[in-house]
């Protein structure tokens, strides 16, 4: 089984905290889908014939693109891989984009869950992160999706933003469950280099989140979404039983996937490879057929560490059995004193991190890392 992920780097402007590759130079969507389309059938080979389970449209803001164009780069996939085991096809929205006809012509073409980024549903730090949308709009986003076949809706959130309390979390968390959506993925904010929202930090015009608001934040969201009927999959993702994110828990079980687009990165179970973050190279390279994604081959070291921190990020953890009998042997010895400490579990066979300990997860798993 494998994935196939699209990156679309087109958004209409540009938020004040984000670090990812996008470009407002939405004129070129036209000559990208192209490319796409063109490195979909000469990338097959990638994953080696192995059927795709899901297919995942992420940006930028894929919902910048029409729903022909979608259904143009879906078409490719289906005439260039073999799509009998496919189960999910994903597409980011932003909520502003989202209109009746837009969602029910991805319905239509195939697309099974939408992934809407919301972000807060209060309207003044809507404003202060340069979001497009009101809470307003994404309400009306979550029912536009519900009404017009969807049924399997995510939303993204945010928490740690400067001047968030507690209880304008607790507000966005409880808006959410009435909503109805059956995921949602969370993520404290983070300060990436060179965004205007590192500049106001530098500059000493926003307060940042203390670690121990964002601590308190983290164990107020899992308490609410556990009570509203939500499982706790992933560090950062919540389900409705039964719509975890298939395409991205096949990221932290090792399923190799195909990257197709401008800084798309693409894994095989030895290597690596992505796309220039440049949206000229990327178009360029294609059509001329010159395009040299980066690429690096993975060590044992590197194959064991990332199972140890892909795993451990999960509610399911890590089975043992998945290692060496040598590797088994030097993570138990390396997580001895943890499990004592209690910042580890070790229950059939399995390592988990207790999910009063995942907010700091990341120190937690460094720690067992091979150097
Ligand atoms: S819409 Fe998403 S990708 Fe685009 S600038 Fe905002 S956060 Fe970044």
């Amino acid at each position: 089984m494998a994935g196939i992920y699209i990156h679309i780097p087109f958004c209409a402007k540009r938020c004040i905290y984000c670090g990812f590759f996008s470009t407002v130079r939405q004129g070129e969507a036209a000559r990208y889908v192209e490319a796409l389309c063109l490195e979909l059938r000469e990338r097959s080979g990638w994953i080696e014939g192995a059927p795709v389970k899901t297919v995942y449209f992420g940006g930028g803001t894929p919902s910048r693109l029409t729903a022909e164009q979608i259904g143009q780069v879906l078409k490719t996939i289906h005439e260039a891989y073999d799509l009998s085991c496919i189960e999910e096809i994903t597409v980011e929205c932003n909520p502003d984009d989202i209109t009746p006809d837009l969602i029910s012509s991805l319905a239509m073409i195939g697309v099974n869950r939408i992934s809407i980024g919301v972000q807060t549903f209060n309207d003044e730090l809507l404003r202060f992160l340069h979001r497009r949308h009101t809470a307003a709009q994404a309400l009306d986003a979550v029912n536009v999706c519900c009404d017009s076949g969807i049924t399997n809706v995510s939303i993204d959130l945010m928490y740690g933003l400067p001047g968030q309390t507690l209880e304008m979390f607790r507000t966005d968390l409880n808006t959410a469950l009435a909503a109805g959506v059956q995921h949602i993925s969370s993520y404290c904010l983070s300060y990436e280099e060179n965004t205007p929202l590192q500049a106001l930090r530098e500059q000493g015009k926003i307060s940042p989140a203390s670690d121990e608001l964002c601590a308190r934040m983290f164990t107020l969201m899992c308490k609410t979404l556990h009570k509203g009927g939500f499982e706790h999959y992933e560090i950062s993702n919540f389900s409705k039983p039964g719509y975890y994110s298939r395409h991205n828990s096949s990221y932290w079980d090792g399923t190799p996937y195909l990257g197709i687009g401008a800084g798309a990165h693409s894994y095989n179970g030895r290597s690596r490879q992505w796309n220039p973050n440049d949206l000229d190279a990327y178009m360029n390279g294609i059509e001329q057929g010159s395009l040299q994604p980066e690429a690096e081959n993975l060590t044992a070291t590197d194959l064991y560490n990332e199972r140890i921190m892909l795993s451990l990020r999960t509610a399911q953890g890590l089975n043992l059995s998945a290692l060496t009998p040598q590797d088994r042997i030097s993570v138990l010895d390396s997580t001895h004193a943890l499990i004592t400490d209690g910042l580890l579990l070790f229950e059939n066979n399995t390592l988990r991190v207790p999910e009063s300990r995942m907010f700091i997860s990341d120190s937690i798993i460094s720690s067992l890392f091979k150097v």
